[in-house]
């Protein structure tokens, strides 16, 4: 089995959601990346990655899953998976400029992109990327910063030069958080507070919906954010239908956002909640090897969307919603026509 291949089984799924999606879609979360500079024995679900991964190759298949002539454009950021031994400063410089080369050279008009930012950056190694255009914002990651891992506090792993920037200039950004309860954590709501109080102009979006992959943390803790102005949510890898219908009973459409999280999104599985965790099921990740024969899998992308789709329906949003969702709440906030 190629656990990468858009075969019948998805192209049956992504012809039935294509009937539900509006005519403009736009991708929030997407990584490109250049396979030879990443350390995929790290990821499981990458290993195996058929090519490099770049805007073609995301614009190729993202177009399989919501149909060529909807996408519309995305918001870009490079893949944290470098070699332990290398240089990490020297490798989330090289990860930017190939991000902001490869935005350039698509001729992708309608897309953006945002720059993986950690504590051993300085403000004087974003300044020349900042000048660009395309770039409108940071993507913080924890195994970007020596020391910090899933326990680590945002403060441990953003340092606050990035939120006073974002502030200054308006600026998005992107966050993965930690710590095992996710959203329902008392330190990162704590924290989260702080931050976009603090920092009101920096617009903050919360990936994966603040990381529900445990729908339980959701059902926690979601409410604990309803009163800050400035935070939003991409819906990307996301597969759990129920945390998504609870944060909209919570917040409004115009907070959220789609995304795929490519080229996460292009691996036959689905993320799922396991007791208090979070479980990547697919080949290579059950112990001795692959799911059952009579399985049938598709791309976690499919599984999300499908999550997504559904979560709409049953929460009945409105069209004029569900376009916000698919392309203009994304659009609205990163200044896209
Ligand atoms: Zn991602």
């Amino acid at each position: 089995m190629n656990d990468w291949n858009f075969d019948e089984y998805c192209a049956k799924t992504a012809a039935e959601l294509q009937l539900f999606l509006p005519s403009r879609v736009f991708d929030a979360h997407a990584h490109p990346g250049e396979k030879s500079e990443l350390d995929l024995k790290r990821v499981s679900i990458l290993n195996e990655l058929p090519q490099d991964v770049g805007i073609a190759t995301w614009r190729e298949f993202t177009s399989l899953h919501v149909g060529k002539e909807r996408l519309k454009g995305g918001l870009f950021f490079a893949l944290p998976l470098f070699d332990e031994q290398a240089d990490i400063r020297q490798s989330m410089r090289r990860a930017n400029d190939f991000v902001v080369s490869d935005l350039r050279n698509s001729g992708e008009a309608k897309s953006k992109c945002l720059l993986l930012v950690s504590r051993l950056l300085k403000p004087s190694d974003v300044e020349e990327h900042l000048k660009e255009d395309c770039v409108c914002g940071f993507k913080p990651y924890v195994t970007l910063s020596p020391g910090c891992d899933a326990s680590s506090r945002i403060s441990d792993f953003v340092p606050d030069w990035v939120f006073a920037l974002a502030h200054e200039r308006e600026l998005v950004i992107t966050l993965h958080i930690q710590k095992h309860g996710a959203l329902s954590d008392a330190g990162n709501i704590r924290d989260i507070h702080e931050i976009c109080k603090k920092y009101p102009n920096m617009k903050l979006i919360l990936a994966h919906c603040g990381c529900s992959f445990n729908v339980y943390n959701t059902l926690n803790g979601a409410k604990y954010y309803t009163d800050i102005d400035n935070i939003y949510f991409d819906t990307s890898a996301l597969c759990e239908g129920l945390a998504l219908t609870h944060m909209f009973k919570l917040f409004a459409a115009n907070r959220f956002m789609w995304g795929t999280d490519f080229p996460i999104s292009v691996r036959h599985g689905r993320f799922v909640g396991l007791g208090d965790f979070v479980f990547s099921l697919q080949n290579n990740t059950v112990d001795g090897g692959n799911l059952p024969d009579n399985i049938m899998t598709m791309h976690q992308g499919l599984e999300s969307l499908r999550a997504l789709v559904y979560a709409i329906k049953e929460s009945g949003l409105s069209d004029s919603e569900v376009e916000g969702i698919f392309y203009d709440n994304a659009a609205n906030l990163l200044g896209i026509q």
